[in-house]
C-alpha cells in the first residue's frame, strides 16, 4: 500500500492521472493530507468512486500522540508520536515572537554514534518515510490549531544519512498547495556527512545549513564525534565553504559545550581561526546532561566567558536559550525512556 504523502507533488499527479483522474484532483487531495485528514471519507469533495479507487492501493498516513507535554514556562510543546510500526520519535514546538517552530526528527534513532547524545543510544532503527517526516508538521500544526511557519530539522537522527526521504520533504511541505513553509524558514543540521553536503548544494533549496562541529581540532573531534574519523575538519570546512560559494547561503555551527573538553580559553581562539572569513554564526549549546553519559556542562559565568572569547576575536557568537526545562525538551530522551 502507497502512503500519498511519500509522492512529491509530481508524483502525485502522475499517479492520479495512471488511475484515470483528472489533473486538479493532485491539489484537491494534497491539500487534505497537509491539514491532516485521517481518511479518505473526510475528503468530502473528492467523489465516492474516486475514493474507492484511492482506497485499493493507497492509505492515509497518520501519526498518533502517544505523549504530550506542555511547559508552564515558555509554551514549548514536546509530542512523542507513535509511528503505524509501533516505533515512536519525538517532535517539538517551540513559541517565538517570529510565531512556531517545529523541531523533527528525521530517523528511528540514529547510527552516528556522537558520545554527548540520547539520540544514538541503541542505534539507527530505521529510516523515516517522507510521509512520516511530513506528519509531524502536520499533526503537531493540527492538535495546536495555529501555523507553524518554522522548521529545525534537529530531532532525533541525521537527516543527511536519510538524504532521498529529506529532500522530498523539503520540497512536499515547500509545496504551495499544502503547508507553504518557506524554505527560508528551514533549518536543516547535521554532524557532517561530507559528501551530502556537496549534494544538497546541488539541490537549489535555499534552507539554512548548520553544522554540529562542538570541537576545533580533529584531536578533540574525533573522541566524541566517531564521524570524524570518516570526514576530517579540514574536508568539513572545506565543503561548507563550497555550500556557500554554490548557494549564496551562510552556513552556521553549533557547538554543544563540555566541561573540561572543549570549552578551554585556546579551544575558542582555535575554533575562531578555524571558521575565520566564513562569516558564520556559532550557536553555543551548554551539553544536555544525558544520563549514560559523563558529560557535564560548565557554569553560566565559564559559558559566557567562552561566548566573549569568540566575540573579541570577530565571531558571531550566541549561547542557545533553553525552552521547555521543565518537560525534558531536549530530544532523544522521551524515546528513550519509553523504549
Ligand atoms: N544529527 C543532526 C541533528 C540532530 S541533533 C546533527 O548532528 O546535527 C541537534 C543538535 O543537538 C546537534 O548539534 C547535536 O550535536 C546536539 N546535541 C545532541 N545531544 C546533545 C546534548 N546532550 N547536549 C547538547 N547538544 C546536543
Amino acid at each position: 500500500m502507497i502512503d500519498l504523502k511519500d509522492f512529491e507533488f509530481d508524483e502525485l499527479t502522475e499517479y492520479l492521472k495512471s488511475i484515470g483522474e483528472p489533473k486538479f484532483r493532485a491539489a484537491q487531495i494534497f491539500s487534505w493530507l497537509c491539514r491532516g485528514a485521517l481518511s479518505y471519507g473526510e475528503m468530502t469533495d473528492i467523489s465516492k468512486k474516486t475514493r474507492e479507487k484511492l482506497e485499493k492501493e493507497t492509505y492515509v498516513s497518520t501519526l498518533k500522540i502517544r505523549e504530550k507535554y506542555v511547559s508552564k514556562l515558555d509554551g514549548t510543546v514536546k509530542y512523542l508520536f507513535e509511528l503505524p510500526d509501533g516505533n515512536c520519535i519525538e517532535s517539538v514546538v517551540m513559541c517565538y515572537r517570529h510565531g512556531l517552530t517545529i523541531c523533527i526528527s528525521s530517523q528511528v534513532g540514529c547510527r552516528m554514534g556522537c558520545r554527548f547524545c540520547a539520540s544514538t543510544i541503541g542505534g539507527l532503527y530505521r529510516n523515516l518515510t517522507a510521509g512520516e517526516i511530513l506528519n509531524q508538521v502536520i499533526f503537531a500544526q493540527k492538535d495546536i490549531g495555529e501555523r507553524i511557519s518554522n522548521i529545525v530539522i534537529m530531532g532525533i537522527g541525521e537527516p543527511l544519512d536519510n538524504y532521498d526521504n529529506i529532500i522530498k520533504f523539503l520540497h512536499n511541505v515547500n509545496n504551495e498547495k499544502g503547508l507553504n513553509i518557506g524554505l527560508r524558514h528551514i533549518t536543516l543540521s547535521t554532524c557532517g556527512i561530507v559528501p551530502r553536503i556537496y549534494d544538497l548544494a546541488r539541490e537549489n533549496l535555499p534552507i539554512t545549513l548548520t553544522i554540529s562541529l562542538h570541537a576545533p581540532n580533529d584531536e578533540i573531534r574525533d573522541t566524541i564525534m566517531p564521524i570524524n574519523h570518516k570526514y576530517k575538519i579540514s574536508e568539513l570546512i572545506e565543503a561548507c565553504k563550497s555550500y556557500f560559494k554554490a548557494t549564496g547561503r551562510r552556513i552556521s555551527f553549533e557547538y554543544s559545550l563540555i566541561r573540561g573538553v572543549n570549552d578551554s580559553a585556546e579551544n575558542a581562539s582555535e575554533l575562531a581561526r578555524l571558521i575565520k572569513g566564513m562569516g558564520a554564526h556559532v550557536n553555543l549549546i551548554p551539553v544536555n546532561k544525558v544520563e549514560e553519559r559523563e558529560y557535564e556542562k560548565g557554569s553560566r559565568k565559564e559559558i559566557d566567558a567562552f561566548r566573549d572569547k569568540l566575540i573579541s576575536l570577530g565571531v558571531n557568537a550566541t549561547v542557545r536559550r533553553e525552552l521547555g526545562s521543565d518537560i525534558s525538551a531536549s530530544c532523544g530522551q522521551l524515546r528513550k525512556r519509553v523504549l
